[in-house]
């Protein structure tokens, strides 16, 4: 009997909100699966970033992603770029040659059962998941076979980010593929409690109502897990976040800070750039802009709003690459103060100059506080002794490397570790 893998994702929930009243199911699971209550995220704890390290196995350093914006140079200087718009994958290759620099677990399922994503989060996320197309997607802004022929309309479904998307993107999702297709992966990634959490306080009622409903999906997924191995199928199963969130206290607008500190010469010039990433942020120098760097270092470094600064020559440490391609970066302060839900973790975020949401009061990640580093992470399979909490080091990274070992299956190349 082929062993398979189950991948669910639940899109920026924090383990310390996984309560039983409000998530019946997922409560169960800390103590039916190994729970790995050590899980981190990665640095910035964005989810394409996740999500590139999810697919495999690596840190940003590794795989290239190196932020939900991050600066490319494409032949006219170094400009901020958004990892979520569609034209995004095709502007990492133009500049670097290729997507990600490491294969994704649809490349490596290839012939082996091959991958199939229903993914209900942005665009980028998905895309991520499967970013030269090995595999099969499932999403809004088109889905595609393995190669990358669109698939029409009558052999997949559309849903829209939320709950109601969430629970009609689990149902095909269970029916469709866990046990319809049976491919050797099979990946679910729901928009919530990422979508409400961005935009209500965390803890509120409506905050509480969007875990419920992932967890009413997880639960739908472990009924069709247990239907199939009824049948005698071995399954990995394995549920995670892939980050968790803090309560945003300001936004702050570095370019515009920068500029008036004489450290940029405009809000558009190509010479320093900083890359907002929620409540993180990495600055990239050009030749021309080098010389500053020193300056607009300690310039952030002595703001009120600066958690940590990460140098350049430590950034391998934190997932990034310390050779040049980012000058420096660095995680806004956390605050463990609680909100009125009582949900522990303040953070100040970085002003992304192509996005007017307001974020005060609401959820945001990036950085490196510990809520929005605390992903849950369950693990369940034939093999997988453990039940319960695990206390040991693990972390988004390890999810591929483990599902790949279950399937006996090479992780070389994988960063992270099998969790066994
Ligand atoms: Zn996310």
């Amino acid at each position: 009997m082929a062993r398979r893998a189950v991948l669910v994702l639940c899109d920026s929930l924090r383990r310390d909100l996984i309560t039983p009243e409000v998530a019946p199911t997922l409560s169960g699971l800390a103590h039916d699966f190994a729970d790995y209550v050590r899980s981190r995220s990665v640095f910035p704890s964005t989810t394409r970033t996740a999500s590139a390290s999810i697919s495999t196995g690596c840190w940003p350093l590794s795989h290239g992603l190196l932020g939900n914006t991050m600066a490319l140079d494409e032949g006219e200087g170094l400009v901020c770029r958004n990892a979520g718009f569609p034209d995004f994958r095709g502007r990492m290759r133009r500049a670097t040659g290729r997507t990600l620099h490491r294969p994704a677990l649809a490349e490596r399922l290839q012939g082996r059962g091959g991958a199939i994503l229903v993914s209900n989060a942005s665009p980028g996320a998905a895309h991520f998941q499967d970013p030269d197309a090995f595999g099969t997607l499932h999403h809004r802004s088109g889905s595609w076979a393995p190669g990358g022929a669109p698939l029409a309309a009558g052999d997949t479904i559309v849903t829209e980010a939320g709950m109601a998307g969430d629970r009609l993107a689990t149902r095909y999702f269970c029916d469709e593929v866990v046990r319809g297709s049976r491919p050797g992966l099979a990946t679910l990634w729901l928009s919530e409690p990422d979508k409400t959490g961005h935009k209500v306080a965390l803890g509120s009622p409506a905050h509480r109502e969007a875990i419920a409903h992932a967890d009413a999906c997880v639960a739908e997924v472990l009924a069709a897990i247990a239907a199939e191995e009824a049948r005698g199928e071995e399954i990995i199963a394995v549920f995670m976040a892939d980050h968790g969130m803090e309560t945003t206290i300001d936004t702050i607008p570095l370019t515009e800070m920068l500029v008036a500190e004489g450290l940029k010469a405009a809000l558009d010039s190509t010479e320093i750039v900083v890359a907002p990433n929620g409540s993180a942020g990495t600055i990239y120098a050009s030749a021309d802009g080098w010389a500053k760097l020193d300056r607009v270092q300690a310039f952030i470094a002595a703001q009120l709003w600066c958690g940590r600064l990460i140098p350049q020559g430590e950034l391998t440490e934190h997932g990034l690459p310390s050779d040049g391609r980012i000058g420096f970066a660095f995680a806004m302060r956390h605050d463990p103060a609680r909100n009125e839900h009582g949900v522990s973790g303040h953070t100040d975020i970085l002003e992304d100059p192509e996005k007017d949401t307001i974020y005060t009061g609401f959820g945001q990640h990036g950085g490196l506080g510990p809520n929005e580093q605390a992903p849950f992470l369950f693990v369940r399979s034939a093999g997988h002794r453990g039940r319960g909490p695990v206390d040991r080091p693990a972390g988004i990274v390890d999810a591929a490397p483990t599902i790949l070992e279950f399937l006996a299956l090479s992780h070389e190349g994988c960063d992270g570790r099998p969790l066994r």
